[in-house]
């Protein structure tokens, strides 16, 4: 009752218009959402830089990290849109609170994710959140986002979410604010963990790793490590867009 009160009473005080026309009601309406680009040309997740079907590794990616005796911790990235479009919208969604706005984002992944023939995934896992960070924010913005990819992606059958398999144990620095490439890898280094127990649920998966962002891609890496230490079988990873990075030395 309430909460439906607060609403309404938002509702008058700050009517929801389109971010981009005005149009009443909506966050982003059907026609502006139809509008942004969805990127349909998708680049290896390593050197970003040899264009690749459906984000996969290229040949020289997958070699150097044969050679290093490394599995690649993901197979495969999708980037749906460019970030000059999209990031107005991610901001508005993580640091302004406004959770709606997940809805048309996950639209967008999930176009992405069909019209780049991306492999369908027995699962879904959204990156954590610290759990200081998220009773800050008060949800998890790439939660929000499986749920609506694991719900919509295959009409009348959906894809289990487990938002509860990897945990971040160390609170850090946010990535944004750090410059420097191995200085972001090492900032992420032993922070994500999976209970032992747990490894029974992604053992042998196929599983589609969620992220608002991805810049130098190392969150999604190091997830992707644990849960193919854990015994996960192929890693895919979605991200609304990814943001170019400029290393400070
Ligand atoms: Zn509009
Ligand atoms: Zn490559």
């Amino acid at each position: 009752m309430f909460k439906q009160t607060k609403k309404m009473l938002l509702d008058t005080l700050f009517p929801i218009q389109c971010l981009l026309c005005r149009k009443d009601n909506v966050w982003i309406c059907k026609k502006c959402l139809d509008k942004i680009e969805i990127l349909s040309l998708q680049v290896c997740p390593y050197c970003e830089k040899i264009e690749m079907p459906a984000g996969k590794i290229c040949p020289r990616c997958k070699e150097s990290l044969l050679g290093k005796n490394k599995i690649a911790p993901v197979d495969n990235l999708v980037a749906a849109g460019n970030y000059k479009d999209v990031s107005h919208f991610i901001h508005l969604l993580k640091y302004r609170f406004v959770s709606d706005l997940h809805m048309p984002l996950g639209k967008i992944l999930v176009k992405a994710i069909i019209e780049n023939n991306f492999p369908l995934p027995d699962l879904i896992i959204p990156v954590p959140l610290h759990k200081r960070r998220l009773r800050w924010r008060g949800f998890n913005q790439s939660e929000l986002l499986a749920n609506y990819i694991g719900e919509n992606l295959t009409p009348g059958f959906q894809i289990p979410v487990r938002a509860d398999m990897i945990v971040r144990k160390k609170y850090t620095v946010p990535q944004m604010k750090i410059k420097n490439y191995s200085e972001r890898k090492k900032n992420l280094q032993n922070v994500f963990v999976l209970d032992e127990e747990k490894a029974k649920f992604i053992r042998d998966k196929e599983i589609l790793l969620v992220d608002d962002v991805a810049t130098t891609g190392s969150t999604l890496f190091e997830c992707g490590q644990v849960l193919k230490a854990n015994g996960a079988h192929k890693i895919y990873a979605c991200v609304i867009a990814r943001q170019e990075f400029k290393n400070v030395l």
